[in-house]
């Protein structure tokens, strides 16, 4: 075997390693999203279930529409496709046509 062709495939290896670190990185940071939001999730779970508890009905005040519209707007569908997903393609129409029916 010639060295060049060596040192070729030790670059090669090289590149290769580089990009899984890339890659490792992103999907590190993508964890760690998806903690802060199950956190986030958690926290606001837990408070809905003190305030039913507490024997207030935090959902009253607001009407469906206002719900929908506020979870909506915090990334999620509410459409009967992709119910409770998180939306990661910017606008949904399923949902926009659902929220106006309400
Ligand atoms: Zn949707």
């Amino acid at each position: 075997m010639d060295k060049q062709s060596l040192f070729v495939q030790v670059a090669n290896l090289e590149e290769r390693i580089g990009e899984l670190y890339v890659e490792l990185g992103t999907l590190k940071q993508k964890i760690q999203d998806l903690i802060e939001e199950n956190l986030r999730l958690q926290r606001e779970n837990e408070r809905f279930k003190e305030e039913s508890l507490e024997g207030k009905t935090p959902l009253e005040p607001r009407s469906a529409q206002e719900n929908l519209l506020r979870i909506y707007r915090e990334g999620f569908h509410i459409c009967n496709v992709k119910y409770g997903s998180l939306r990661t393609e910017g606008e949904c129409l399923f949902c926009l046509s659902f929220i106006q029916k309400t």
